[in-house]
């Protein structure tokens, strides 16, 4: 069985069997659960839909350095998090960011943060899954679309969205956001297990994200920000995070904010043109800052599906089917964000390692 400690990590396998795991996404939970089968001595096969890995740990690029589009930071509570990323992520690229994050309340009034170690990716969030990658096949700009399980051979059968067959496998393990689990598993033969997603399922709210350069930093006062009554839900001083700063003498210089719209505000302007979200937004940061400086360049995303929210009700961590040899692990089975992710891949290599074969 896989064991895990922080100071030191201990890897073997249940059984002697070599088993070939279809892992469907390869954001964190995908790419979690890629490395730990991999080190059980499994053959591991990760699809990405995408250009590459990350999911919603998202960074674009842009002249001179790069903006965090997505998750911003995380925290560790679990005490083998760290570890696993600084072991198969690499040392130098998970460090801490030392922004002081506030929190505006209804009355209009600022509160900082408890303070709490944070950590960011170095020299972007996407360092971190790009490390955890790079030991695994990752079969990026492949979406899978149908699962097939020949129950006389006990394998399944994955194909792309041409009707291209993709592989046999013993197991597979689908980290895709739920709207998106269901609905692979709706056109699959698995689908009676559609059915029991739903009682496991977390919602997931939308988010329009803009990224704005300034040619200077417009509120220096906190480094990132929870806003109440606003458009917007968060915004973070990008620049101020490890590795992202501009050489100061680079004619691109310039200092990048990342405006996350709240779920509410997303939902009312979801088809918005970009460049009207990318005023509404900048027109509430000017508010919040009292600075209405021009932006020099700008970045959109829309995010369909962003932040976990359970509701406060119970989560099963992950889901192992074990009479079927398939699994589901994300941020939307453990609690949200980023360390959900990692534990609910944990949870399920364990749980897969724990299990007869079928
Ligand atoms: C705007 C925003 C802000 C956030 N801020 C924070 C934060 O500050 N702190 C924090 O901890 N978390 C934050 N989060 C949440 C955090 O990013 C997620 O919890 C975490 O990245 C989820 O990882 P995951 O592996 O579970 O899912 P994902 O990252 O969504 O990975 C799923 C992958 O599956 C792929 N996929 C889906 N369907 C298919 C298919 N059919 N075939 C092939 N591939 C498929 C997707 O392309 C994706 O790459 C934020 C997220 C967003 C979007």
């Amino acid at each position: 069985m896989y064991q895990n400690n922080s100071s030191d990590e201990t890897v073997s396998t249940i059984n002697d069997t070599i088993r070939s795991v279809a892992i469907v996404g390869s954001g964190v939970a995908g790419l979690t659960a890629g490395v730990l089968l991999k080190a059980q001595g499994h053959t591991v096969t990760l699809f990405e839909k995408s250009r590459g890995p990350g999911g919603r740990m998202s960074t674009k690029r842009v002249a001179g350095t790069s903006v965090d589009m997505g998750g911003q930071y995380f925290t560790t509570r679990n005490p083998d998090f760290l570890p696993f990323l600084r072991r198969h992520a690499g040392e130098q690229t998970v460090v801490p960011w030392h922004g002081l994050l506030g929190y505006q309340q209804d009355n209009g009034d600022w509160s900082e943060f408890p303070t709490e170690q944070r950590y960011v990716g170095a020299p972007r969030m996407t360092a971190i899954t790009r490390g955890l990658s790079a030991g695994l096949n990752v079969q990026a700009q492949t979406r899978v679309a149908r699962l097939h399980r020949d129950s006389q051979v006990k394998k399944w059968h994955l194909q792309d969205a041409d009707g291209q067959n993709l592989g046999a496998f013993d197991q597979v393990i689908i980290t895709a956001p739920p709207a998106q689990a269901r609905e692979l598993l709706a056109d699959s033969s698995a689908a009676q297990l559609a059915i029991e997603l739903n009682t496991a399922v977390a919602q997931i709210l939308p988010c329009w994200a803009v990224a704005v350069k300034f040619s200077t930093n417009p509120w220096p006062r906190f480094q990132g920000a929870r806003v109440a009554n606003s458009p917007l839900f968060w915004v973070a001083d990008n620049t101020s995070k490890p590795g992202r700063e501009n050489a100061s003498d680079e004619p691109a210089a310039g200092h990048w904010w990342v405006l996350h719209a709240t779920p509410e505000w997303t939902n009312a302007h979801v088809d918005d043109d970009p460049q009207q979200v990318v005023d509404a937004l900048i027109a509430a940061f000017a508010e919040l800052s009292g600075n209405a400086e021009p932006a020099l360049e700008t970045l959109t995303h829309r995010w369909l599906y962003a932040r976990s929210d359970a509701g406060g009700e119970p989560q099963p961590g992950h889901l192992w089917f074990a009479s079927e040899q398939l699994g589901l692990a994300g941020d939307w089975l453990a609690g949200g964000r980023i360390e959900g992710a990692y534990n609910s891949a944990v949870g399920l290599v364990d749980a897969i390692g724990g299990s007869e074969q079928a």
